[in-house]
């Protein structure tokens, strides 16, 4: 199989859908269905159909589309078979010992709860893209409203262990608020006050700040970065768990 073709697609105020397409067999996958029209538009633009949809996790921002698309398409909806009764239009539940493929691509899913408590993230390890939903975001990580802090870094530590040079998309484009909020907790990164110049730029244009990589986002996402020395001494918390400081970042960025 060779690259697939990718379409970051914003949806709503800020969310992402992100359609695959595999060029040799003609297949198309989306990620999350925040909206049914705009995704049906950007793929009616390009004459693809929707052959399946893979679904992160239950909130309605990322599941709205589901039942239209279905009505459409008919493809089949895979999605967390621990939040399978409050997703609607599911077809398949998986869990970290599903097997799963599209187009011959592998996928490995991850369960990656905290922000819902069956959240899952999807690996292409062929491909080298992971698709995070609303557990890690560029230069953030989601708020914690099912799970707590540690179950929330043990999810963001698996992302983490993924390899450098990964792609990540993740469900929103909070970039921006993020790299303002992380200039707060480590000022003196010189990684993330490149990456927050940039971002500003990006953002400042209208362009996408999305995929990020694991390797970036281990170099500037406080919420990935509980072993900074200086961070834990801001914090007043050298020596700390890595989980209590990541507990206490998420507490201020919830409070900011
Ligand atoms: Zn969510
Ligand atoms: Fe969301």
């Amino acid at each position: 199989m060779g690259a697939l073709d990718i379409v970051l697609l914003p949806c709503l105020t800020d969310n992402y859908c992100v359609i695959l397409h595999e060029p040799e067999t003609g297949e198309t996958a989306a990620i999350d269905a925040p909206s049914a029209a705009a995704i049906k538009a950007a793929l009616a633009e390009r004459g693809w159909r929707l052959n399946h949809l893979y679904i992160t996790h239950h909130h309605t921002d990322h599941t709205g589309g589901i039942e239209e698309l279905k009505a459409f398409y008919g493809m089949p909806v895979t999605g967390p078979e621990a939040e399978a009764d409050r997703i609607p239009g599911l077809t398949q539940g998986v869990t970290a010992k599903s097997e799963l493929s599209f187009a011959g691509h592998p996928i490995q899913v991850l369960e990656t709860p905290g922000h819902t408590l069956g959240h899952i993230t999807y690996y292409f390890p062929n491909d080298g893209i992971v698709f995070t939903g609303d557990t890690l975001f560029s230069l953030g990580c989601g708020k914690i409203f099912e799970g707590d802090p540690r179950m929330m870094w043990e999810s963001l530590s698996k992302i983490a262990a993924l390899p450098g040079e990964t792609n990540i998309y993740c469900g929103h484009e909070y970039t921006l608020n993020n790299a303002r909020f992380a200039l707060t907790i480590e000022p003196e990164n010189e990684a993330l006050k490149v990456r927050a110049a940039e971002v500003e730029a990006l953002r400042a244009s209208g362009k996408p700040t999305l995929p990020t990589t694991i390797g970036l986002e281990m170099a500037t996402n406080p919420f990935l970065r509980p072993q900074s020395r200086p961070i834990q001494a801001r914090l007043g918390m050298l020596g700390a768990p890595d989980w209590e400081v990541f507990s206490r970042i998420r507490q201020l960025k919830n409070k900011a």
